[in-house]
């Protein structure tokens, strides 16, 4: 009896070793997996960081890449492009125009009834998606599509617009990829940028490509202004605050444009008495630094890109880019640490399958249990079962990829101000200097532009914070295309 009592004792304590060994064996392998992804998540964060001091460098070489680019065409990675707006509205511009808004995943045609001292008396505006096959086809066909929606909006107008007799209609027409204007209503194309590759439209004027679909359309318009839509929103935000001296798009793509005093752009040689100002469309996108704290991920992401080498400032901070970016991470915590099992989900390889969009929302994700982030994976990698520790590190990494989007963005605008002598109080007594905001990344990712604004605080410090505003202009590119089309009216004189 008492052999089989022990017999059973030792077989019972052996099985039980087994199985503890196999339980701390498999902790030791899941800890040590944890161990690395999470010394994969530490090095990115510190490869990101934005000190302040390192953002007053990015501001103060963003500044000097300014003075270069506007001394001479090609002397800075920022083109610092001449917009030929030399007259923002006034607010007594009258009369119907229409604007159309070509600039990235979609694009928007709108009517507006301006009515002098009483400002946008009537505004509609329809917008379609660009099918993914016309952003790399042909120049003819992609204009063709855009004048064909135009033509189908332009014949809805109704009774509250008024064409004065004898006038044809008007538009301005926002364009926002870099182009060399020529006149405030033609200019050719540089270069593609988000996303868009369409060979034979490089070089050629792209007032010229719209003219002849819209000819095709049977329509009869003027083309009147040809401009960036960071200078359409400087001019729809100046139609509505004075102080507006800068606008800043945080969209899919990003870029600055500000208002420029004529006699400190040496590269100017126009008829524009030197006394004037002029805006600048910086195409900021393409700033370059050594200050920019740039990681493995985000070297592999740009060599993969459409445009390797090039717009590495848009790359890091506008919303093209940063749910990528926070995909690659996680690829690499799947791979190297098995964060989401044995095997890394397929999905997870797919370039561009986390949308800013779905990252903003798992950043702004407030429940207990991050169910937003749960549904998330599940839904665009097909990752079913994550723990909740995994949940948060992705929150972290979102974290990550944002803050740096926004602090760097704010030290872009910092640089500004300071080019135009705006960051510290001895400018002028009372002096109010806005930047007009917009974008969809910055209009709905929330933490994003709240860390921007509050980076910008901490820039120019508390003294001068109370004369600095940024300021969301919503649609301020479309208002503000058919704005400056007015104040260049081919009938001004009339
Ligand atoms: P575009 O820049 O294409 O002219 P928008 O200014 O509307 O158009 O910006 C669209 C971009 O904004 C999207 O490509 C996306 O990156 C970003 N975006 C849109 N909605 C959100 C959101 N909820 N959260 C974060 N980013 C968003
Ligand atoms: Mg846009």
């Amino acid at each position: 009896m008492g052999k089989v009592v022990v017999c059973a004792t030792v077989i019972g304590a052996t099985a039980a070793c087994a199985v503890a060994t196999v339980l701390i064996h498999r902790y030791v392998k899941k800890s040590k997996r944890w161990g690395k992804a999470k010394a994969i998540l530490k090095e990115f964060e510190e490869k990101c960081a934005t000190p302040t001091l390192k953002l007053k460098q990015v501001a103060d070489a963003m500044t000097v890449e300014m003075h270069a680019g506007l001394a001479s065409e090609g002397g800075s990675k920022l083109k610092m492009l001449i917009s030929f707006v030399d007259n923002l509205p006034t607010g007594n511009e009258e009369g119907l125009y229409y604007s159309l808004d070509l600039g990235g995943t979609n694009f928007r045609v709108l009517r507006v009834q301006l009515g002098g001292k009483d400002g946008v008396v009537n505004t509609e505006f329809t917008e379609v998606s660009i099918p993914a096959n016309l952003m790399v086809g042909t120049s003819n066909e992609l204009f063709d599509y855009i004048a064909s929606e135009l033509a189908k909006f332009v014949k809805e107008e109704n009774e509250d617009y008024k064409v004065p007799p004898g006038r044809k209609r008007e538009l301005g027409f926002t364009f926002s990829f870099p182009v060399m204007q020529t006149s405030i209503s033609s200019g050719n194309l540089i270069r593609w940028t988000k996303g868009f590759n369409i060979d034979d439209a490089v070089g050629q004027d792209v007032v010229a490509e719209l003219r002849s679909a819209i000819e095709r359309q049977g329509l009869d318009m003027h083309i009147t202004a040809l401009v960036n839509d960071t200078v359409g929103t400087l001019a729809g935000g100046r139609h509505k605050n004075k102080d507006v001296v800068a606008a800043v798009i945080l969209g899919t793509g990003t870029n600055a444009a500000y208002v420029e005093s004529a006699q400190a752009i040496p590269k100017w040689h126009g008829d524009l008495p030197k006394s004037r100002e002029m805006v600048i469309n910086m195409e900021w996108g393409n700033f370059r630094s050594s200050h920019l704290p740039l990681t493995e991920y985000d070297y592999a992401l740009d060599a993969e890109s459409l445009n390797p080498g090039e717009q590495i400032f848009e790359k890091i901070i506008s919303g093209m880019y940063l749910g990528e970016i926070v995909r690659r991470v996680l690829y690499k915590m799947a791979e190297e640490a098995l964060i989401f099992g044995e095997t890394v989900p397929p999905k997870l390889k797919v370039p561009s399958i986390l949308r800013t969009p779905d990252m903003s929302a798992m950043h702004h994700d407030s429940s207990a249990d991050l169910n937003v982030v749960k549904s998330k994976l599940k839904d665009i990698f097909e990752i079913s079962d994550t723990s909740l520790q995994v949940r948060k590190v992705v929150v972290e990494l979102c974290n990550i990829v944002a803050t740096r989007g926004a602090r760097l963005s704010a030290a872009g605008i910092f640089g500004i101000l300071k080019k135009l002598g705006r960051d510290t109080t001895s400018g002028s007594e009372g002096q109010k200097s806005v930047i007009a905001m917009d974008g969809g990344l910055y209009e709905h990712y929330t933490e994003y532009s709240k860390c921007l604004e509050n980076t910008l605080t901490e820039l120019v410090g508390e003294d001068v914070s109370g004369s600095i505003a940024v300021e969301h202009s919503n649609d301020g590119s479309g208002i503000g295309a058919a704005l400056l089309a007015a104040s260049h009216s081919h009938y001004l004189d009339a």
